[in-house]
């Protein structure tokens, strides 16, 4: 395909998305989409403020009490939310252009993964919303006691730039399936491909003000969204520091639902049995993978001494062999930062760095912007060193030797963070022995990483406590209510 060519003729949606159709911020105001790669202005989008955050909400409010989709049979909503898997299947290559050419991912993985991901996961929580089935209590014969899960409300939904149109899917599908209203706030660095997302769900049937996309900055659309006295629960994907926000917006209003997916510095364990050309294989992957700006990505590599000149050696091979470029070209496999910005927050850890520089450890303007990071590998960082214990959302990896199976442990758990650990080792005891005790939502064993939409994704300690896919996810946006019916009255 010429992704070039498809590019220049995508039509790009700007406006907000309320009530079912396209329209502009109340104050009129736009602010600028800008491509990464190359850091020419996609689009100037309408910037939602309060304002626009409590029409949605509004919207939002009088579509769940009149029924129109909350009291729809499970069966019916399951339809709609198929066609809209459809749908999206039908239109991978925009969707996958808009996430591309707004946040730099390769089209390579955009197309093949992001957008065909969307799909999929709307698919999964559809087809389960019609097979989950309530509950009686057994109370004893002079009483029924029901057991219902309904939906909540009206959920407010913010989310990330990193994968744009699938951290959306992860909060729209549960929640939609289970009944609720929502109005997504999506990162102003991404903001496109969960405006066309809209409109496809739309066209698949899903009644106006059901949904709502609010485009607009953290601290305007965002905080007003969290302090919100008529949204019943919020949930949120992105960094640990602004989730605290969330958990503060909450008690200062309407004591919300709030529930976190927030940071990671997740540590891969390689013992010396591990098959080191898989381990790191997939620890480059682990790291490198869209540029790094995964929460779960694999940014700690624990490794037993006996094998850490091997695998560096390894490593930094695989780090060679990452292609930057054009992300539109398919042979592209890394892209640029999200935005300078981050770029510029990147190298600052890069240049207050400790431990042996292995190969990057810089900004690159190669490329036409100065948003690109090269691919880089510190070897023999103190656990204690900054670039060992922050979230550096990039292409950076801190390598830390350890002698015993005791210290790996603690090393890895040694973090505020508890979202995902990789374990390489082909002891099985060892293997089920770290999968306890590690301090993690995921513990991937001889691979990284692991997820799907049959089980569950987030994290403890400071990632976060909510749980996105599987059916766990329907927690977040159902109740639980109890009917009782005293018999023989
Ligand atoms: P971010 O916290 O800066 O932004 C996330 C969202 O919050 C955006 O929509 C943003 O506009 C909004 N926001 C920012 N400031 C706000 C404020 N003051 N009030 C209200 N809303 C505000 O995160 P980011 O830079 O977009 O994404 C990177 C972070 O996301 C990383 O920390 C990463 O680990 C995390 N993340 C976590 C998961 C997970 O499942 N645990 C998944 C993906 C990303």
């Amino acid at each position: 395909m010429d992704w070039t060519a498809r590019a220049a003729a995508l039509k790009i949606r700007a406006d907000l998305w309320i009530g079912g159709r396209f329209v502009p911020a109340a104050s009129g105001a736009r602010f600028p989409s800008v491509n990464p790669a190359n850091g020419e202005v996609l689009a100037e989008v309408a910037r939602g403020d309060a304002a626009d955050i409590d029409r949605a909400v509004r919207a939002a409010r009088a579509a769940f009490e009149d029924g129109r989709w909350s009291r729809r049979a499970p069966a019916e909503r399951k339809e709609v939310l198929l066609r809209l898997a459809a749908l999206i299947r039908a239109n991978i290559p925009e969707l996958a252009l808009l996430d591309t050419l707004d946040m730099g991912k390769p089209i390579a993985e955009s197309s093949t993964i992001d957008a065909p991901g969307s799909a999929h996961f709307f698919q999964w929580h559809a087809e389960a919303i019609d097979k989950l089935y309530d509950q009686i209590a057994p109370t004893g014969p002079g009483d029924l006691a029901l057991i219902r899960r309904e939906p909540l409300g009206v959920i407010g939904a913010v989310v990330p730039w990193n994968f744009p149109l699938d951290m959306a899917t992860w909060k729209l599908a549960p929640a939609l399936a289970a009944g609720n209203s929502v109005v997504l706030k999506p990162a102003e660095q991404s903001p496109l491909s969960a405006l066309f997302l809209a409109e496809l769900a739309a066209e698949a049937g899903l009644p106006d003000g059901v949904l709502n996309v609010v485009p607009g900055y953290g601290a305007e659309a965002g905080m007003a969204l969290g302090l919100h006295p008529d949204v019943d629960c919020l949930v949120f994907t992105g960094s640990t520091e602004v989730g605290k926000l969330f958990q503060t917006y909450a008690g200062r209003s309407n004591m919300k639902q709030v529930w976190l997916e927030t940071g990671g510095k997740s540590p891969n364990l390689i013992f010396p049995d591990a098959d080191l050309d898989r381990a790191a294989e997939m620890a480059a992957f682990g790291i490198f993978f869209n540029a790094g700006e995964v929460c779960s990505a694999n940014s700690r590599l624990l490794v037993h001494r006996s094998v850490q000149t091997e695998l560096v050696e390894r490593l930094a091979a695989k780090a060679a062999a990452v292609v930057q470029g054009d992300p539109l070209d398919p042979a592209t496999t890394m892209g640029p930062m999200v935005d300078r910005s981050h770029a510029a927050r990147v190298e600052g850890f890069l240049q207050r760095a400790e431990g042996r520089l292995v190969c990057g450890g810089r900004r690159d303007s190669r490329f036409g912007s100065d948003a690109w990071i090269v691919p880089t590998i510190y070897d023999n960082v103190a656990p204690e060193a900054e670039i060992a214990k922050e979230e550096i959302f990039g292409p950076v990896l801190a390598v830390t030797p350890f002698d015993t199976e005791e210290e790996a442990l603690h090393l890895a758990n040694n973090s505020i963070y508890g979202l995902a650990a990789s374990v390489w080792t082909r002891d099985l005891d060892r293997a089920l022995r770290m999968g306890r005790d590690l301090h993690a939502g995921t513990v991937s064993i001889n691979t990284v990483d692991a997820l799907s939409a049959m089980t569950p994704f987030g994290g403890i300690k400071q990632s976060g406590f909510g749980r996105d896919l599987s059916l766990h996810s329907f927690d977040k946006y159902t109740a639980l209510k109890t009917i009782w019916v005293k018999m023989g009255v």
